[in-house]
């Protein structure tokens, strides 16, 4: 069988413990078989980022920019314990929020979805995907502890030296202060970028925020998501019967779980933080959400919405074959091969991405598979696989579906 060829290398984005364990794994079985695989690959596992002062986090988001395709594992985001537990030089930022802030943009975070995992909320008949604004809030504030009494300003200077200020607290003791921001254009990016995607799947979209108590902050995403759909998307909207619909960020959360799903929900950067794993966690498991960075640029990144699933980490450090679920993995990796297929036009790419995500669901689907899924099963599967029995699991079905030509 020969390989599939590739024209334009992905961004291959390296992380940390057991997804850079199942990375590898996945790569090994399920892609270098088939594909003859061009990546321009960046290491961006916790030591490799202390070693070049974060530089490669930077530079693996400019790649992207670059050749418009990337791909990413997990990665640890350093804190104290971590300091320790890697003897690092320094804490470095999240490289999430590093590449986000250099590529801009909306992350759209859909569950995979199997015929023998039902969600937990009764109610739900279709998924929920999470549109999480990417840019700025807390993710890109600026804080401090202030350590007696004082006064903590905001203060804003044009460039013409005009100064807008006003006091945030009058402190009496100790305590802590932030200031966050969001620009217009990146808003209005995010708005953009969720109504196209809603068109593009036939989504209804939900926005919420808390413009009742924010009402200069959250009241401009308000606004901004508001005139977008009016001047921009309301004809086609209504046109293709997808309803645009706005309210209060704790309405929302009520209403998503009484509701029946199948809706594109448009959240700020925490909001879709938190969200996203709420919904995943729901709908069966961390390990079923894919998750893409569409930038305003046109560029795309690919990766897991899980993290580096440490404790599985240290038991495989140990010997033991942990049963890590690869499959938010794999789709990573399905789902950047189509973009960059899409993008090169390179049909039998597209074909072998859309094959391998088919495989994967059928092995789930005929009662093969790890145990995070196994619990939620029904009917309950004979055996749970570990990440290499699945993993071969998978890679038998590709195999025949490659031969067959099916
Ligand atoms: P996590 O890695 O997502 O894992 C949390 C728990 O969810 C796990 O302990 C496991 O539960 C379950 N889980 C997640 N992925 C799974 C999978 N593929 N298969 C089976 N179970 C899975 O989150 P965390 O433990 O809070 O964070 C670990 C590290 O990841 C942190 O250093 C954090 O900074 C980083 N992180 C990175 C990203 C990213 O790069 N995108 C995102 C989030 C967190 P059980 O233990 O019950 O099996
Ligand atoms: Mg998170």
């Amino acid at each position: 069988m020969s390989k599939i060829t590739m024209k334009t290398p992905l961004v291959e984005i390296d992380g940390d413990e057991m997804t850079r364990v199942l990375w590898e794994l996945v790569k090994e079985k399920l892609l270098l078989p088939f594909i003859d695989l061009k990546t321009e690959y960046y290491d961006l596992g916790l030591l490799n980022r202390d070693d070049t002062d974060d530089k490669v986090s930077a530079e693996s988001a400019h790649a992207i920019l670059r050749l418009g395709v990337g791909v990413k594992c997990a990665t640890i985001t350093s804190n104290s314990a971590r300091q320790e537990e890697y003897g690092l030089k320094h804490l470095h930022p999240s490289p999430n929020a590093t590449i986000r802030a250099i590529l801009d943009g909306t992350v759209f975070r859909k569950p995979i979805t199997v015929s023998c995992i039902n969600p937990s909320v009764s109610t739900w008949k279709a998924p929920i995907v999470i549109g999480r604004h990417a840019y700025g809030d807390v993710y890109k504030a600026a804080e401090m502890a202030v350590d007696g009494p004082g006064k903590a300003e905001l203060v804003y200077t044009g460039e013409n030296g005009k100064e807008q200020r006003m006091t945030v607290a009058e402190f009496k003791g100790a305590g802590i202060v932030q200031g966050m921001h969001n620009y217009d254009s990146s808003i209005r990016s995010f708005a953009r970028a969720c109504f196209l995607y809603a068109l593009e799947e036939k989504l209804p979209i939900w926005f919420a925020s808390k413009d009742t108590i924010s009402k200069i902050y959250d009241g401009r995403f308000k606004a901004i998501f508001g005139e977008v759909y009016e001047t921009e998307f309301k004809e086609k909207c209504t046109t293709a019967g997808i309803s645009y619909f706005y309210t209060l960020i704790d309405d929302a959360v009520a209403r998503v779980v009484k509701g029946e799903g199948g809706f594109l929900w448009a959240c700020k950067n925490y909001d879709g933080d938190v969200m996203s794993d709420m919904i995943a966690s729901a709908s069966g498991s961390l390990a079923m959400m894919t998750s893409v960075l569409v930038s305003p640029s046109g560029v795309f990144e690919y990766e897991a919405a899980h993290g580096t699933v440490q404790q599985h980490y240290y038991r495989w450090k140990k010997g033991e074959k942990t049963s890590t679920n690869p499959v938010a993995l794999i789709f990573a990796w399905t789902g950047a091969l189509a973009k960059r297929a899409e993008l090169d036009n390179t049909p039998e790419l597209a074909d072998f991405a859309k094959k391998l995500e088919t495989a994967v669901l059928h092995t789930i689907e005929e009662g093969e598979m790890t145990s995070d899924l196994a619990k939620l099963a029904n009917p309950v599967p004979v055996t749970t696989l570990n990440s290499w029995e699945f993993i071969e699991a998978v890679r038998r079905r590709i195999q025949v579906l490659q031969e067959t030509g099916l």
